[in-house]
């Protein structure tokens, strides 16, 4: 891209002039800017918490108007019979991770859902203990990782396999996981990977990676945290075994929102080991209250308590967008704003001689929206300038910006506005 291009207003007025889902971008309360006169801040955030959709307001006080009004004959007369309530879910939640409405569902936080699929899908045996995971993963998953290989008497230390770059590399290839699968063969129980690593924004070959765990006779776990509503999925397809992610992050949710969880089809037996709760009782006899637990062939199977339809109602005024706009689009937008941004910031440093190394892969098919940047030594006083300036961004040690700008709601303008702070910021560091 020409980078006088990339650097004018003009330009990028007219990347949004022709962006069909513009309009979603109404659709969402952005926090303002103090001292910008009442300006919108540019959000850059929505990889760690989404803006509120306008929708949510709604649908939260159509909850708590129904239960004013029907106490507890709101499980069944409610405008959306709570009784009922995760099954709306379903549809929305396997459009955006390509599944079978069966294979997934709302529930829990997405650390619990991690714990509670690594019950059934972690399940050491003579040899096969191990657990291969990433470099870096977040640090819930390691701790959840290391807590369920300690329970079952193993030693975290030695079962719990953290993958790391090549030297001078940032980010993992693809051929030295697999191989690295191949090698561990019947010492690997599970291989659990972030979709998306949080912190290098590298989107992993999951398909390849659930191919080379089964070879290996292994089970293939995905944390979507960061790529669901993100990055083009296909669980079903691909075999994943199982995935969880969070709705607060892409999904737009709101703090602490209800999660989810993917099981494949294949795992729906009741034979599968899991623990049990009465919403994943057969609901055709929940309400028997029989004493023997006869789990739903899917995977509500999971679910422990009944939904919690105050959390489940923004998540519900949330998906409705991701189905108006369609993942397809969505990624395509997305894939528009991250290589825009990209080469904003060349243009940036070229221009104004700072180096900005982004550790994210370049190529379209290994990241999804988020890049992460290296600023030469200084990232933290350049973050801080920036948040000056009204850019929500978000800092991690030791030295990485990251940056999502996010298809719903951002546009090329805000990536050319954010462009020029940093540029002028890099002239005075
Ligand atoms: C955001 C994130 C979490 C957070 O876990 P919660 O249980 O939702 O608090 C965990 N793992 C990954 C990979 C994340 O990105």
């Amino acid at each position: 891209m020409d980078p006088l291009a990339v650097r004018s207003r003009d330009h990028a007025l007219a990347l949004d002039a022709a962006d069909p889902l513009r309009h979603f971008r109404d659709q969402f309360h952005f926090p303002v800017h103090p001292g910008k006169e009442g300006g919108k801040v540019i959000y850059f955030t929505g990889n760690s918490l989404g803006l509120q959709p306008k929708g949510v307001r709604a649908a939260v006080e159509q909850e708590l108007s129904d239960w004013s009004q029907f106490g507890v004959e709101g499980h069944f007369k409610a405008k959306h019979p709570w009784y009922s309530y995760h099954e709306r879910f379903s549809e929305s939640l396997a459009r955006i991770v390509c599944a079978q409405p069966s294979e997934v569902v709302a529930m829990n936080g997405l650390t619990v859902n991690l714990h509670l699929l690594m019950v059934s899908f972690y399940r050491p045996q003579g040899r096969r203990v191990k657990v291969l995971t990433e470099q870096r993963p977040f640090p819930s998953d390691t701790y959840a990782i290391a807590s369920q290989i300690a329970f079952h008497g193993g030693d975290p230390e030695h079962d719990l396999v953290e993958m790391r770059p090549r030297s001078g590399e940032h980010t993992l290839r693809t051929a030295d996981i697999l191989s690295r699968i191949a090698d561990l063969r019947d010492e690997l129980a599970l291989v659990l990977f972030g979709g998306v690593n949080f912190y290098t924004g590298q989107l992993f070959n999951m398909q390849a990676i659930t191919e080379a765990a089964h070879r290996a006779g292994a089970m293939a776990g995905f944390d979507l945290a960061h790529a669901a509503g993100n990055v083009p999925l296909a669980l079903h397809d691909w075999g994943v075994d199982m995935a969880c992610w969070c709705s607060y992050k892409y999904l737009n949710s709101g703090p602490g929102g209800v999660a989810g969880a993917f099981v494949h089809e294949r795992h729906h037996g009741p034979e599968v080991p899991r623990f049990a709760g009465w919403w994943g009782h057969d609901k055709v006899e929940r309400f028997a209250m029989g004493s023997e637990f006869k789990p739903m062939a899917s995977a509500e199977a999971w679910q422990l308590s009944n939904a919690p339809v105050l959390l489940m109602a923004p998540h519900r005024a949330s998906l409705d967008l991701f189905d108006q706009a369609g993942m397809e689009a969505l990624i395509v937008k997305g894939r528009s704003l991250s290589s825009f941004l990209w080469h904003t910031l060349e243009a940036v440093s070229a221009s104004s001689g700072v180096g900005l190394e982004i550790i994210t892969p370049s190529a379209p098919e290994e990241r999804g929206c988020q890049l992460s940047v290296v600023v030469e030594g200084r990232g933290k006083e350049v973050h801080e300038r920036l948040a000056a300036e009204g850019v929500v961004l978000d800092w991690r040690e030791p030295n990485v910006l990251r940056l999502a700008p996010v298809p719903l709601y951002n546009s090329f303008e805000d990536i050319w506005r954010f462009g020029e702070l940093l540029n002028g910021i890099l002239a005075k560091v």
